[in-house]
C-alpha cells in the first residue's frame, strides 16, 4: 500500500518533524514561539485523548465483564491476566538489575557532575520529595483503600483515578452480570452504544495525531533544553551512560520478553505484531501516557492483532492503570544507579526489596507523565538511598518517561494478545 495511507508513516513523520524542530527551535532560541503557537496543538490532542479515557474505561471493563457468561470466567481471565502482568514485570525488573549492576553507569559519573546536576535540579527534587512523603506517611493498607472511591463524580473527575474507576467498573460489571437480564439491558445497551461512539471518536482524533505528536515533540525538546542547545548536549553527555542503561534494558524486555511471548506462545507474527501495534508505541512516546493512549492501543489491538473485544475491553484498561513493566524497569535502574553514584553499596537483600517495592509501584503509578518518578523516590527511601539523589536524574527524566511508556504500551498490548490467543479470541492468521 501507498506510505500516506497508512496513519502510522504520518505520525512517524510528525515525530521526525517534531524532533527536528524542536532541535532547530532551541538553537534558535525560538523557546517562546514554540509555546505560544506550536505547544497549544500538542496540549488539545493530549487532552483530547484524555477526555475520552475515563468514559472509555467504564464503558469498556463494564460491557467487558457484562458480557462475559458468567462470574467463574471472570474469575480466569482475571485471574491469568494479573498473573501474566505481574510475571512480565518481573522479568523487567531482572533485566533492569542485571544491565545496571553489570554495566555501573553511577561508577563514571565525576563528583563534579554530581555536585552540579544536585544543585541544579535539586529545588524540584525536594517539590517531588514532598509529593512522595505525603503518598508515604501512611499505613500499609491505604493502597487499597485508595483504590476504592467514597465518590463516583469526584473520582471520575481525576485521570489520576484511573484504578479507582477500573474498580467501580468491575463492580458494576459484576453486579450487571448478577443481575436478570431483562434489568440488565437498558444499561447495558447505553454503555454499549457509549463504547461504539468512543470508538468512533477516537478515530476521529487520531487523523489529528500526526500534528499533535509534531508539537507535543517540539514543546518537549525546548522546554528539556531551555533555548540552549548545548545544555542539552551536557546533560545528555553527563547522563548518557545511565539513560543507553535504561534503553538498553526497554529495548532487551521488549525484544526478549514480549518477542517470545508472541512469537512462541501467539499465533500473531512479530511482523504483524510490531506493525499493529506501532501507531499506539507512537502515540504512547509522544504523550508519555498510558492512560491518554488507551483508547489508540485499545483500537490497534482489535483491529490490527486480532484481539476480541470481550478480551480487549477488560485487560487493556486493567494493563494501562496497573502493568507498568518499562516503569518498574526505570525504577530499578534509576535506584541502583543513584547508589552507585553517591557511592552506596546495595546488597542482595535491597535489590530485592526493589524488586517487591516496583512490582508495587507499577501497580500504583498513575498512567500520567512523570508518575514514575514519584514512586521511585518511595522505593529510595525504603531502602536506604537519600531522595535528593532523584536530582540527578530529574533532567532527563521526559526522555525516558516517554521510552518506558512505550514499553509499557506494548507490554499490554502483548498481553492482551497472550490472554485472547489462550481463550481462542485470537483473530489473526499466521502472517
Ligand atoms: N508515564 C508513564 C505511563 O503513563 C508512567 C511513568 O512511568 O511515569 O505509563
Amino acid at each position: 500500500m501507498l506510505w500516506y495511507k497508512k496513519l502510522h508513516n504520518w505520525i512517524i513523520l510528525g515525530l521526525v518533524l517534531g524532533l527536528g524542530y524542536g532541535i532547530l527551535a532551541a538553537g534558535m532560541g525560538w523557546g517562546a514561539f514554540t509555546q505560544d503557537w506550536i505547544s497549544p496543538f500538542g496540549d488539545i490532542f493530549l487532552r483530547s485523548l484524555f477526555l475520552i479515557a475515563v468514559p472509555l474505561i467504564i464503558a469498556s471493563i463494564t460491557t467487558g465483564i457484562a458480557s462475559l457468561s458468567d462470574t467463574r470466567k471472570l474469575a480466569r481471565i482475571g485471574g491469568k491476566t494479573i498473573g501474566i502482568y505481574v510475571s512480565t514485570t518481573v522479568a523487567a525488573l531482572i533485566i533492569g538489575l542485571i544491565l545496571v549492576n553489570t554495566l555501573r553507569p553511577g561508577d563514571s559519573v565525576p563528583d563534579s557532575v554530581r555536585t552540579e546536576l544536585e544543585s541544579q535540579w535539586g529545588e524540584m527534587a525536594e517539590q517531588r520529595q514532598e509529593s512522595a512523603e505525603a503518598a508515604q506517611d501512611r499505613g500499609p493498607l491505604q493502597a487499597f483503600v485508595d483504590m476504592v472511591p467514597d465518590n463516583f463524580f469526584g473520582s471520575a473527575g481525576s485521570n489520576r483515578n484511573m484504578l479507582q474507576m477500573v474498580f467501580v467498573s468491575i463492580l458494576l460489571g459484576i453486579s450487571l452480570l448478577l443481575i436478570p437480564t431483562e434489568k440488565a439491558k437498558p444499561l447495558l445497551g447505553f454503555l454499549d452504544s457509549l463504547n461504539a461512539v468512543i470508538i468512533k471518536v477516537v478515530q476521529l482524533i487520531m487523523y489529528s495525531a500526526p500534528v499533535g505528536v509534531f508539537a507535543l515533540l517540539a514543546d518537549t525538546v525546548t522546554l528539556i533544553s531551555e533555548d540552549n542547545l548545548s545544555e542539552l548536549w551536557g546533560l545528555l553527555g553527563a547522563l548518557g551512560f545511565y539513560m543507553l542503561v535504561v534503553l538498553a534494558g526497554l529495548i532487551l524486555h521488549m525484544t526478549i520478553t514480549y518477542g517470545s511471548i508472541v512469537g512462541f506462545l501467539t499465533p500473531v507474527s512479530l511482523i504483524r505484531f510490531i506493525k499493529g501495534i506501532a501507531p499506539a508505541q507512537l502515540v504512547a512516546f509522544s504523550t508519555s501516557s498510558s492512560g491518554a493512549t488507551l483508547p489508540v492501543t485499545m483500537e490497534m489491538s482489535e483491529k490490527n492483532l486480532g484481539v476480541s473485544e470481550e478480551v480487549s475491553a477488560f485487560v487493556l484498561p486493567l494493563g494501562a492503570t496497573i502493568n507498568m513493566d518499562g516503569t518498574a524497569l526505570y525504577q530499578a535502574v534509576a535506584a541502583v544507579f543513584i547508589a552507585q553514584t553517591v557511592g552506596i553499596a546495595l546488597g542482595f537483600s535491597a535489590q530485592l526489596e526493589i524488586i517487591l517495592l516496583a512490582v508495587l509501584a507499577s501497580i500504583g503509578t498513575a498512567a500520567v507523565p512523570s508518575a514514575g518518578i514519584i514512586m521511585l523516590i518511595i522505593i529510595l527511601q525504603s531502602v536506604g538511598v537519600p531522595a535528593a539523589g532523584i536530582a540527578l536524574i530529574l533532567g532527563v527524566d521526559r526522555i525516558l518517561d516517554m521510552c518506558r511508556t512505550t514499553c509499557n504500551v506494548t507490554g499490554d498490548a502483548t498481553v492482551a494478545t497472550l490472554v485472547a490467543s489462550t481463550e481462542g479470541q485470537l483473530d489473526t492468521p499466521r502472517a
